[in-house]
């Protein structure tokens, strides 16, 4: 592929000219600012978002290979890191090779998967780590889980270890839920719902964060949602603990003041209260928090349309976030750009091993955006075959132009870039 793009701004503010040549990066030069050149589009690194749930094997009526990973280039993203709650689960070489080949056949832009802890994510023996290590899983989870006994929680620190690999942690106590299914804060108690304490949430972080103490593990934790996680995890840092952390969109923009009878309104950790999101803010600014992952998860229309009580946890979120971030972030002064640039690529990029840098000499990977143009969330222009969205309906800045990954445009917008 070859491309000549003329006056993109850099997260920095700073004017440049891009030129690729068979798909390597040739050329990145200073442009020289046009008083009348109206609109602004940014070239950034590709996003990488280590919490995506793809959903094929397995779960092909919600999700596939080819569907996601199109949504995730249509969100800016070159590298995704796929949840293994899958059918089968890859909890061994094989299985996690039935997931490879319809990643290799289908993706459109690089998909890590990540292998399962224990078998079949059932809590119960500890998986192959070592055989999935070989076979190429970007780390460790069993999330949409928790891993509830301590001592196999620490049996698969141990085993990380010596291979050298990341445990990521879906942290949930089942013994908690009481069949709680929505935060446990003034919208259950005004509609009569059962709520799920932030404790279900921060205590299973506290107990891992002793283990990754005593085994050294690195260790990353899901889709932090409670401010006593965001302090739980600071003062882990503090301490020197090889700890990193994520959360989501939905719950920095969010909380359950928001909240309305509709499935789309439903996920895994809940939308939690206004404190809480005003702490995952703070932790964002300070560094607690490191990255911004979506935990994109697909359901039917189906299985969404049950509203609060009777729908499957998740939505959607990879084509959303950096929209809903830059409008209600960094057009609001709280972030700067070049920091949101960090949460969603080059952190997790660092952290992960994956990504590839925006720079001469290299294979073309980034994305370019649209800033100034408002819009209106609307599920039905979303690749992803999953249209729930606590999204849907804002008014947002922020529309992905084009994304190339590998030196190949992933997706593109044919009325705006002609390739
Ligand atoms: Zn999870």
């Amino acid at each position: 592929m070859d491309l000549n793009l003329k006056h993109l701004r850099l997260a920095d503010g700073s004017l440049v000219d891009l030129t690729v040549t068979d798909g390597i990066i040739t050329a990145i030069t200073p442009a020289a600012e046009a008083a009348s050149e109206g609109g602004c589009r940014y070239l950034f690194p590709g996003f990488v978002d280590v919490h995506v749930h793809l959903r094929e094997p397995g779960f092909s009526h919600k999700e596939t290979i080819a569907t996601g990973s199109l949504a995730c280039a249509h969100g800016g993203f070159t590298d995704v890191c796929s949840m293994p709650n899958l059918n089968p689960v890859p909890d061994s070489v094989e299985n996690l090779a039935a997931q490879q080949q319809i990643i290799d056949r289908d993706a459109v832009i690089r998909v890590h998967p990540y292998g399962s802890i224990t078998v079949g994510q059932n809590g119960e023996a500890l998986a192959d780590l070592a055989g999935m290590t070989e076979a190429g899983a970007i780390a460790f989870s069993d999330d949409g889980r928790g891993v509830q006994d301590d001592a196999m929680m620490k049996a698969a620190m141990l085993e990380a270890k010596r291979l050298g690999k990341m445990i990521v942690a879906h942290c949930e106590d089942n013994s908690l839920l009481r069949g709680g299914y929505i935060h446990d804060g003034e919208y259950a108690k005004a509609h009569g719902h059962k709520g799920i304490c932030s404790e279900s949430e921060w205590g299973p972080i506290a107990r891992d964060l002793k283990l990754v103490e005593e085994t050294g593990v690195a260790y990353h934790v899901c889709h932090i949602s409670t401010k006593e996680s965001v302090q739980i995890i600071r003062e882990a840092k503090a301490k020197g603990i090889n700890v990193t952390c994520e959360t989501g969109p939905h719950y920095l923009l969010m909380d359950d003041s928001m909240l309305q009878e509709h499935g789309r309104f439903k996920m895994n950790p809940p939308i939690r209260g206004k404190e809480d999101r005003e702490a995952l803010v703070a932790g964002l600014l300070d560094g607690t928090i490191d990255m911004i992952a979506t935990d994109h998860a697909p359901h039917s229309a189906e299985e969404k349309s049950k509203g609060l009580v009777g729908s499957m946890n998740g939505v959607v979120g990879i084509e959303t976030s950096f929209a809903t971030l830059y409008t209600g972030l960094v057009k609001t002064g709280i972030l700067s750009l070049p920091r949101l640039i960090e949460l969603m690529s080059t952190n997790p990029a660092e952290r992960f091993g994956i990504g590839k840098p925006l720079a001469v000499g290299e294979k073309a990977n980034f994305t370019v955006f649209e800033v100034d143009t408002e819009y209106t969330v609307d599920p039905a222009s979303f690749c992803s075959m999953g249209k729930a969205t606590p999204f849907e309906g804002w008014n947002v800045f922020g529309r992905c132009l084009l994304t190339v990954c590998d030196g190949k445009a992933a997706w593109y917008d044919p009325s705006e870039v002609t390739l």
